[in-house]
């Protein structure tokens, strides 16, 4: 078995080393005899995304996302709809995740047409949400409560019908009104989690590489894994969270 991972745009969208993300897909499935490769897209690049199985987007600034509007609208947009409605697995965050829907407005005014692959917008807000955070994830990822960090300036309003990816226990999530974090759509997934989020949420790593999997193979066993540090992390994270420590 083998997934191909394609990292879209790191030379601009790449916060808070969101990119350790990557890393940690890779190793989690290497240590179950899974070949991984490791490919990008820049700005400018241009080709078929359906030679992937697993996409990352990281988060930028409204100036970055300002910078890519011209290579999406170029071509690789469509590509990138195609592959979503094809089923392949994105993981997206923040300003990435942003860029899945139909538009970002900042709280400048500058407004930002995004790709409408998935039903959602986000306007800017005059105060950032900036906290440690945390989520609960939907019953079907089998995975529990995720820990995160997120300073988004973005307010994100999902259209109904959309599915989160999971109810806010802690912190702001996508807009710090309707309880929502995220979103769940066909394989993507999105949240305002910034850095390597998936190494102390190994379950929300599992579901994601599981999804790539299931769509290019039909199944998906993904054998247990020792993880040991990583839930003693997620555990102490979350006990601090929760408790308004961090
Ligand atoms: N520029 C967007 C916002 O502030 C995204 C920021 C980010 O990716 N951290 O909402």
């Amino acid at each position: 078995m083998q997934v191909k991972i394609c990292h879209l745009y790191p030379e601009v969208l790449n916060l808070y080393g969101d990119r350790g993300n990557i890393l940690c897909m890779r190793r989690r499935l290497e240590w179950r005899g899974i070949e991984c490769t490791v490919d990008s897209l820049r700005i400018g690049d241009r080709k078929p995304l359906s030679d992937y199985d697993l996409f990352f987007v990281g988060g930028g600034q409204d100036f970055e996302q300002e910078v890519l509007l011209e290579d999406l609208r170029a071509g690789n947009g469509e590509e990138i709809k195609a592959a979503i409605a094809d089923g392949r697995t994105f993981l997206c965050i923040c300003g990435g995740y942003q860029m899945m829907g139909h538009y970002y407005e900042t709280h400048e005014g500058v407004r930002c047409d995004f790709l409408g692959a998935i039903d959602l917008h986000t306007i800017g807000g005059e105060k950032r949400l900036i906290d440690n955070y945390a989520f609960r994830l939907s019953e079907e990822s089998g995975a529990g409560t995720v820990v995160g960090f997120e300073n988004h300036s973005g307010r994100t309003y999902l259209g109904s019908g959309v599915d989160p990816l999971g109810k806010v226990l802690r912190g702001n999530g996508n807009n710090g009104e309707d309880g929502t974090e995220g979103v769940h759509y066909k394989n993507v997934f999105g949240t305002y989690s910034h850095g390597p989020v998936l190494p102390k949420n190994p379950g929300l790593c599992d579901w994601i590489l599981r999804s790539a999997l299931e769509r290019k193979y039909g199944t998906a066993q993904l054998a247990p894994l020792d993880d040991g540090f990583e839930t003693a992390a997620h555990e102490s994270v979350l006990q601090k969270v929760m408790n308004g420590e961090i």
